[in-house]
């Protein structure tokens, strides 16, 4: 789960990490009213949208006055910001985070990260900052440093020094480097994040080492220990089919293309999407029904992925261990029924109760074609979706 740049700031602040004064707002006025309480010389506006790449996409502006923050905000709430991390359709703007400027003398990166090679948790620095650590990695790889954290110890000062030290941040500001790396490292292993990222993390003219942007993401398997995140979750930076699956314990993720999947079990549900590519089509979404999923279950997935208009034809790949090929079957005539397929449908079922499956299907007065096979089943909705 993702939150916004707020309610990441909120939590750094409660670790004692150091961020800059500020406040959501959700209208004009109340941007105009959050600009007076701070009264800072200089403010800065900042469109809360779930992606990045705000900055260059004219998301953050610096106010002079309250009349700058009034014009800026009046400019962009409402409106649909498109970053390069938002795809092209963009997202709107419901939220800005209205905030005290900060006067930067450098900015730097860090970050945390789970890293599966060595299934640790990695704090990465850079000198780099501001830039997207990415483009940092492919071109100048040499100048990210790395500290790879025990979990049994955590993050030991002495690495966070290494760190501070390697990126060059002013000595003086050593220590206080160390406290704001310690506090981010705690606030990933107590909330159970997945990313913990500041960029740019900034030295200012005072002196100060603080956040000026956080992006924190949330190991969704951990949530239900943390009441007080998932209050943060923000349903319309959401996709609403994927809130819909959710609702139905779903794993559904809404791709490009326009074939619709749907696959029991996670494997062979990246296996089915692997071989619809290799017969040059291009899957809708990854589904994964589950291993027991109901009738009803397989109903809501079969709504969910007509519901996307991209869907040109539907794959159903299922094979039934725990999960039985009557129940799929039934699931699918019942929902092809109440929402009246008229695209291709390619069903392979293999496994318990096949031939009843089968016979559900062939008795259903759908229009659906079998397939011997898996990799016969994606060439088959392949050239059917042309
Ligand atoms: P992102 O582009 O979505 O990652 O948004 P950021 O929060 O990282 O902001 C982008 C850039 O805006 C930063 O790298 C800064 O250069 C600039 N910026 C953000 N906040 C301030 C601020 O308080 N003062 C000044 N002068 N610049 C800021
Ligand atoms: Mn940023």
């Amino acid at each position: 789960m993702n939150i916004h740049e707020y309610q990441g700031k909120e939590i750094l602040r409660e670790y004692g990490v150091a961020v800059p004064r500020g406040k959501v707002a959700f209208s004009v006025e109340e941007a105009v009213e959050a600009a007076k309480e701070l009264g800072s010389p200089v403010t800065v506006v900042k469109v809360q949208i779930h992606a990045g790449g705000r900055g260059k996409a004219g998301g953050v502006k610096v106010a002079k006055s309250l009349d700058e923050v009034e014009k800026f905000a009046r400019e962009i709430l409402g409106k649909t910001l498109v970053t390069h991390q938002t795809g092209p359709e963009g997202k709107v703007v419901k939220r800005l985070l209205i905030e005290e400027g900060s006067r930067i003398k450098k900015e730097y990166y860090v970050g945390l990260v789970v890293d599966r090679q060595s299934g640790r948790v990695v704090m990465m620095a850079s000198e780099e900052g501001g830039m997207e650590i990415e483009e940092v990695a492919a071109k100048t790889p040499e100048k990210i440093f790395r500290e790879t954290i025990d979990p049994l110890v955590g993050l030991l000062p002495f690495q966070a020094r290494r760190l501070a030290y390697a990126i060059n941040i002013p000595k003086e500001l050593n220590s206080k480097a160390v406290k704001f790396m310690m506090g981010l490292y705690r606030v990933f292993e107590e909330k159970d994040c997945s990313v913990a990222e500041i960029n740019p993390l900034v030295v200012t003219e005072e002196g100060e080492v603080i956040a000026l942007d956080a992006k924190l993401n949330f190991d969704d398997n951990a949530l239900y220990r943390h009441p007080e995140i998932q209050k943060l979750r923000d349903l319309d930076e959401e996709d609403p089919k994927e809130i819909e699956a959710s609702k139905f314990d779903l794993s559904y993720i809404a791709l490009d293309g326009n074939i619709g999947c749907m696959v029991n079990g996670a494997g062979l549900a990246m296996s089915t999407m692997d071989i619809i590519k290799f017969y040059g089509g291009e899957p809708a979404n990854f589904l994964d029904v589950g291993g027991g999923a109901s009738k009803e279950k397989v109903t809501e997935a079969f709504k969910i992925i007509l519901s996307d208009e991209k869907v040109k034809g539907i794959y159903v790949n299922i094979f039934g261990g725990i999960m039985k090929c009557d129940v799929i079957a039934e699931g699918v005539v019942a929902a092809a029924r109440e929402v009246g397929l008229d695209k291709p449908l390619v069903v392979r079922l293999e496994g318990t109760n096949v031939e009843l499956g089968k016979k559900i299907l062939n008795e259903s007065g759908l229009n659906i074609v079998a397939a011997e096979s898996m990799a016969d089943g994606a060439e088959k909705i392949v050239n059917l979706v042309k």
